[in-house]
């Protein structure tokens, strides 16, 4: 069962010490929702909050995101969310490349097991670790990506609107878009 397999891949992370930021977690944080999720949401890493609970997008910027989800119908149990990096980065800086490595086959397993009709990402780090440095989030976001058969929607981060407070509605119709794909494809 794909809740199994997942709750497998939690249970590896939660003692991994595949890279330094095992040694500075307070919690490793997996990943939440529903095994059989029609969108998967990928962000960078945990902050703060998610370092101290294990859950991901709890904080400020979560709980914005989670606002934003249920004004277009969508919540938490629909979705799968989950981090590139599934230990906090110290002061939240960005994860570098050995540790974004190290953890990237968590990440693979996970989405093999959920099998998204799309993969939301959640600005530049995740958007970059699929395809590459020369992407930029501004530029891409709202776009329907394609990769080995797998669609991606890259989105600002939420953690980006809480600074520039005029990217919520930016995001906001680009949750629309995807929650309308999603719809087409379900019905
Ligand atoms: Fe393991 Fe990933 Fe945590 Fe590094 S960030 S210790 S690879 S779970
Ligand atoms: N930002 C992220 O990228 N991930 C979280 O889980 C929380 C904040």
């Amino acid at each position: 069962m794909k809740e199994t397999l997942l709750a497998s891949i939690a249970e590896e992370v939660m003692s991994c010490q595949n890279c330094k930021l095992g040694a500075t977690r307070t919690k490793a944080v997996p990943g939440v929702g529903s095994a059989h999720a029609h969108i998967c949401f990928v962000g960078e890493g945990p902050g703060r909050e998610e370092d101290l609970s294990g859950i991901p997008f709890v904080g400020q910027a979560g709980r914005l995101l989670d606002r934003m989800l249920i004004a277009e119908g969508l919540s938490r149990r629909d979705c799968y969310i989950c981090n590139i990096v599934k230990c906090r980065p110290p002061n939240n800086r960005v994860p570098e490349p050995s540790e974004v490595a190290a953890c990237s086959l968590y990440l693979y397993a996970q989405l093999a097991i959920v099998e998204p009709e799309i993969i939301c990402l959640l600005g530049n780090t995740a958007l970059r670790f699929f395809f590459g440095e020369q992407y930029s989030i501004g530029q891409v976001r709202g776009t329907i990506l394609v990769k080995d058969e797998q669609r991606f929607m890259p989105i600002y981060h939420p953690a980006a609107a809480l600074r520039n407070p005029q990217y919520v509605q930016v995001i906001q119709s680009d949750l629309r878009k995807l929650a309308a794909l999603i719809q087409r494809t379900v019905d």
